[in-house]
């Protein structure tokens, strides 16, 4: 299905149609438009890992919490692994974070799970049904350990939740157009090699689709953006185009 884009606040953010259909949530994924941050993190900057001004940061992911009507946003240092937070209630400090995680799990209205990335995919995952939602931080590194998978565990020890029950959105992120991996031999179980769309490109997207299908997803309940944010440097922050750079949010809750 083809994404929302909407603007609101001055922040353009992009939707998933199916997440956007359930009522009592809110979520959108970010670009680099709309915030405060000089460059090389102009202007939208969400991380306080990449050398951007402290006050700057919390000033945008105030800027992002008040457009989507949340009382507070909680991330956690990425490490590109599986650790996952149940999180139950805001962190002490507006420039806080959760140490160490991938995952984060909520099902607390109001607060809204935030993953930053700039050519990463964040993974969003909701179940209608127990209302929990999930967010979780995805590269390549993450496709080798099958994050996707260890969150759908969590969710069903922790929450109970039906794998069939849930719904799923894909965030803008490296395509196929610019996913290249010289090295993808030592990087890349030969399980995921037949993802190889063009020597030595990756189609990561599918790839994340398919693990959330084998995970017991139904593929209708899959959004995927499409979006490549290293070919719209326009819209998107890009690790690989750039190096030096900021990380755009993607954001999910439960409303207030
Ligand atoms: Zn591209």
């Amino acid at each position: 299905m083809p994404i929302i884009i909407a603007e609101t606040g001055g922040l353009p953010s992009y939707r998933s149609p199916l997440l956007a259909a359930l009522p009592e949530l809110v979520h959108g994924f970010f670009g680099r438009q709309g915030g405060v941050s000089p460059d090389p993190f102009h202007s939208l900057n969400l991380s306080f890992g990449v050398g951007d001004q402290r006050h700057l940061v919390v000033h945008n992911r105030d800027l992002v919490r008040q457009v989507l009507g949340l009382s507070a946003l909680v991330s956690a240092t990425q490490v590109h692994g599986c650790r996952q937070s149940l999180v139950t209630g805001p962190n002490a400090a507006a420039d806080e974070e959760i140490p160490e995680a991938d995952i984060l799990i909520t099902s607390q209205p109001g607060l809204g799970l935030l993953i930053k990335q700039a050519d990463c995919q964040a993974v969003m995952l909701y179940d209608p049904v127990r209302r929990v939602a999930a967010n979780v931080h995805c590269g390549w590194r993450g496709q080798v350990r099958n994050v996707l998978r260890e969150t759908v565990v969590r969710l069903q020890e922790t929450c109970g939740s039906r794998p069939a029950d849930l719904v799923a959105a894909i965030s803008p992120s490296l395509g196929p157009c610019c996913a290249e991996f010289r090295n993808f031999r030592q990087e890349f179980p030969p399980e995921l090699w037949s993802y190889q769309v063009r020597p030595t490109y990756f189609d990561l997207w599918s790839l994340s689709r398919d693990q959330l299908t084998a995970a017991g997803l139904n593929p209708r309940q899959i959004d995927i953006a499409g979006l490549c944010t290293r070919c719209r440097g326009d819209l998107f922050f890009s690790y690989r185009r750039e190096h030096r750079t900021g990380r755009q949010g993607a954001v999910i809750g439960l409303r207030l």
